[in-house]
């Protein structure tokens, strides 16, 4: 087999067979194939497409190019999420606690971040003693006893997609459905979990800055992961507007006990008690009505917070931190924001405002910056909400004094105050089973 003949059959819209696909994967892998015919099949895929049984097959191939996650020992109920990314977005810490409290087995690798925030593991260390390395051994007894553990990510899960996926950055072939499909769902896959939700994002936050282009994603995960023997759903949910008010590593940590605790319901509750009543009802095997009612349940009774500090002090955390959240670290710098007009908040840039706490030291610039756990943004007036001369619009938290100013500027040009009031968009678009 040639890859030159490969890259020919795309080019003409040809269907891959699965051979060809598994030679290209292996090959592009071990290094046998160069870069520069990766990308040229990269760029035929992008304009010709590939049908679901490619997609499924380029899936499984990458999914099996490094270590899978052997999750075999809990039966059918592991579960897990994945969100395609967006500002303020802390929901894998609500959910999660949430879905284990009613029987959800939860063997989360998470990642960190590069950009506004961390990502979860980041968000997670900003509690005191968190272990986010676990060993394998202790990662599975946890979720055994605890029925949760979310650890970084280790070993050699999916090199195919690491390599493919830097390569595609670079060469303008990133947003191909396809592509993005078998990226993702491959390491969802070699993560082992038998239940999957998505959350697909949509708005200016988001990858998916479309509906339109939100649903054909959605529904092609959807395929591919039943295509994979999976059961799963996708949740599309709007990121125009940042998720709930905190964004920032220990700042949302507090906002998911606020949530978790029953005290603040909004748009954030809302996101998190969509996907978590769609993965009890995909794990249970339940009614979504019924799964709503008891992932609402949980949250009212205290099981879910109270399974949130097992979790934590189960991995080392100090869990007296989630009933007294001054024990986070504080930043030294709090400035309040003021509108210099009166009106009504009509728009945000939520990427915007993410880049405003990336600047004030809450996310990375590079993979080796250190992320301040303090730093990041309390969002006090949302798309929607009326707005007077001299009220705050927003918290800006820092430790680096000459932040103030570049973040704050930042964050006044990512929001539009109008005369009208102006509705704000659906927060659920849809669902996808
Ligand atoms: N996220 C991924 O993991 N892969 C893609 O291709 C795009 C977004």
């Amino acid at each position: 087999m040639r890859m030159y003949d490969i890259i020919l059959k795309k080019r003409d819209g040809g269907e891959l067979s699965p051979e060809e696909i598994a030679f290209f994967v292996k090959g592009y892998t071990d290094g046998s194939i160069p870069d520069y015919q990766a990308s040229a099949l990269t760029m035929a895929i992008f304009y010709k497409g590939m049908t679901e049984a490619e997609t499924v097959c380029l899936t499984q191939e990458m999914a099996q190019s490094g270590d899978q996650i052997d999750l075999s020992r809990f039966g059918d109920l592991t579960v897990d999420k994945h969100s395609t990314g967006g500002v303020g977005d802390k929901t894998t810490l609500i959910v999660a606690p949430t879905v284990a409290s009613l029987g959800g087995k939860l063997a989360k690798m998470s990642g960190r971040g590069l950009g506004h925030t961390g990502g979860t593991v980041d968000k997670l260390e900003s509690i005191d003693g968190y272990n986010t390395t676990l060993k394998a051994e202790e990662f599975f007894a946890q979720v055994e006893k605890v029925g949760i553990s979310v650890i970084g990510q280790s070993g050699n899960l999916t090199p195919a997609d690491k390599k493919l996926y830097a390569l595609r950055d670079v060469t303008a072939t990133v947003d191909s459905i396809p592509l993005i499909t078998s990226s993702i769902m491959s390491k969802k896959i070699a993560a082992g979990s038998k239940n999957i939700v998505l959350d697909v994002k949509c708005g200016s936050g988001a990858f998916m800055k479309t509906l339109a282009d939100a649903e054909i994603l959605a529904e092609n995960m959807v395929k591919i992961g039943k295509g994979c023997g999976r059961n799963i759903a996708a949740v599309i949910s709007d990121m125009d507007v940042p998720l709930g008010e905190n964004v920032g590593n220990a700042l949302e940590v507090i906002e998911a006990i606020d949530v978790l605790k029953g005290n603040k319901k909004g748009d954030l509750y809302e996101v998190c008690t969509a996907l978590a009543t769609q993965m009890i009802s995909l794990t249970l095997s339940l009614d979504p009505d019924k799964a709503k009612q008891m992932v609402v349940g949980a949250i009212e009774d205290g099981s879910a917070f109270n399974k949130m500090k097992e979790w934590v002090a189960a991995q080392g955390g100090n869990a007296n931190m989630l009933d007294n959240v001054s024990l986070f670290k504080n930043a030294e710098i709090v400035y309040e924001i003021k509108s210099e007009q009166s009106g009504f908040v009509s728009q945000m840039d939520a990427a915007e405002i993410g880049n405003a706490a990336c600047i004030l030291g809450a996310g990375r610039a590079s993979k080796d910056d250190v992320i301040d756990f303090a730093a990041g943004i309390v969002i006090k007036k949302k798309v929607g909400d009326e707005v007077k001369i001299g009220e705050t619009l927003a918290v800006l938290y820092t430790n680096k004094k000459e932040a103030v100013e570049p973040a704050s500027k930042r964050y006044l040009e990512a929001i539009k105050i109008s005369k009208e009031k102006t509705q704000r968009n659906p927060l659920i678009y849809k669902i996808v089973r």
